[in-house]
């Protein structure tokens, strides 16, 4: 075996990457203000990598921030002026009651039973919310 053998060998003993996103990180909200209201920028793009529909994600958002907001083509306008800290802040406890599984800390989890449970298909954890 000669040396470039050895070092493709030892490459694909390797670990592989899994794809899993054990270690998920909680996405950083972009928004501005649009005179008294508050545009989220990166709606779109939350809902997708949380995997909740548009229309769940704003209704349970905008209740952990307790406001009104309606979703626009550019994103998701809040009623009122909120900071950005304050608004990930409320992201991140969005995130630990409605999206990340509470025994396994996955991501993997989806809103059962009209919206009262939540539930991780990763480990089978249920939790009423
Ligand atoms: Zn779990």
């Amino acid at each position: 075996m000669n040396y470039e053998e050895m070092l493709n060998r030892g490459r694909s003993s390797m670990p592989k990457e899994t794809g899993d996103n054990h270690r998920f990180e909680i996405p950083k909200l972009k928004a501005r203000l649009v005179g008294n209201k508050t545009l989220i920028q990166n709606f779109k793009e939350l809902s997708f990598t949380l995997n909740r529909s548009e229309n769940l994600l704003s209704k349970q958002l905008l209740k952990e921030i307790g406001t009104y907001g309606t979703i626009e083509k550019q994103g998701l306008l809040l009623n009122g002026k909120f900071s950005l800290v304050f608004l990930n802040q409320k992201l991140k406890d969005y995130c630990k009651k409605y999206i990340l599984c509470e025994k396994c800390n996955r991501p993997d989890t989806k809103i059962i039973k009209n919206g009262t449970f939540l539930k991780c298909e990763a480990c089978g954890f249920t939790k009423p919310l």
